[in-house]
């Protein structure tokens, strides 16, 4: 049996350090200012959208348009919209249903934010006997600092974003992740007691810890002595949304230089080393299925573009 309890949170902790742009900015988020108010505004687009570390899943969208993060983030209300059709209600109920075929859900009341990154931990630690025997487990929560960003794991499926994670856990496993990473990234302190039910909790899956900081060394600890096998193959499974069945697997091969280099790629953009870039002409296919493709100075201007070197190449 398989089985484990997973942790979520519950309580108003959660997602603090995820506010949402239009939270931050004094001034109103404008369609038709969006890049002459970036450029006034010094910040780098990691502390514009008061961001302590990215998700995996944003680095992956980037790879689809990296306009369209950067309008999602700051004009959230068009494309709110999506985020109620039922295909993507769907996707996520499978996703839970296949999550709870391996564990039971357990809601636990966090008190700090300490508190939610002790139940991330707490989940990780409990999955650690299954890795070393070599079982699967699911949504298992890896972190970790790649190009000087905290990078932390999240759903959904993509050659980069499997890449990605293997390349956060097994830096994890090989004792490569530094406590430093996560305390001063995410502003967390180490004395900080944890809450009630996180005691409760983390004394029922079988670990005695006071505070946030001996939840850790606990984490790295076990991470680093517990032997785990690396991620030899990565496999995307495609299922059909309205049964769960299989329709079809993708082995992904693992290509270090390349990941590395889209990594390289895609942070330079969150550390304000560049401008966020849309679609090359060749992917301009993509516009049609943007909800801001009507307001998109980007597409905009590769149109202005291509139709100055029409004319060009007809008065020639
Ligand atoms: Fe990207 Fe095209 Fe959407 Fe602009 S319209 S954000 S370039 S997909």
């Amino acid at each position: 049996d398989q089985g484990t309890a997973k942790a979520t949170c519950s309580g108003n902790e959660q997602s603090s350090s995820r506010p949402n742009v239009s939270e931050q900015e004094s001034e109103p988020p404008n369609e038709g200012n969006g890049s002459k108010r970036r450029k006034r505004d010094g910040r780098i687009p990691l502390e514009r959208f008061g961001w302590k570390y990215l998700s995996v899943t944003n680095l992956s969208q980037q790879a689809w348009c990296e306009q369209q993060v950067v309008y999602g983030m700051e004009l959230p209300h068009i494309q709110q919209l999506r985020e109620e059709v039922p295909v993507v209600r769907a996707g996520s109920c499978l996703h839970l249903a296949r999550e709870l075929e391996v564990h039971d859900i357990v809601p636990i009341n966090v008190e700090s934010r300490e508190d939610s990154w002790a139940v991330k931990i707490l989940n990780l630690l409990s999955m650690i006997p299954f890795l070393q025997a070599g079982e699967h487990v699911r949504e298992l929560p890896v972190f970790g600092e790649l190009e000087g960003i905290l990078v932390v794991a999240q759903k959904k499926s993509h050659h980069l974003q499997v890449s990605i994670y293997k390349l956060l856990f097994e830096a994890m496993i090989k004792g490569q992740l530094n406590k430093d990473v996560l305390t001063q990234h995410l502003h967390l302190q180490t004395e900080q007691p944890l809450g009630s039910e996180v005691l409760v909790h983390a004394h029922k899956v079988g670990f005695t810890v006071n505070t946030f900081g001996d939840l850790l060394d606990l984490m790295l600890l076990n991470l680093t002595y517990a032997e785990i096998l690396d991620v030899d193959t990565m496999t995307i499974e495609y299922c059909h949304q309205a049964d769960a069945s299989v329709i079809g697997t993708e082995v992904v091969p693992f290509e270090e230089e390349w990941v590395k280099s889209e990594l390289k790629h895609y942070c330079s953009f969150w550390k304000g080393q560049r401008e966020a870039k849309g679609v090359d002409i060749e992917e301009a296919w993509k516009c049609r299925y943007c909800d801001f493709a009507d307001i998109c100075q980007w597409r905009q201007s590769k149109s202005e573009e291509a139709t100055q070197k029409n004319r060009a190449n007809q008065s020639k």
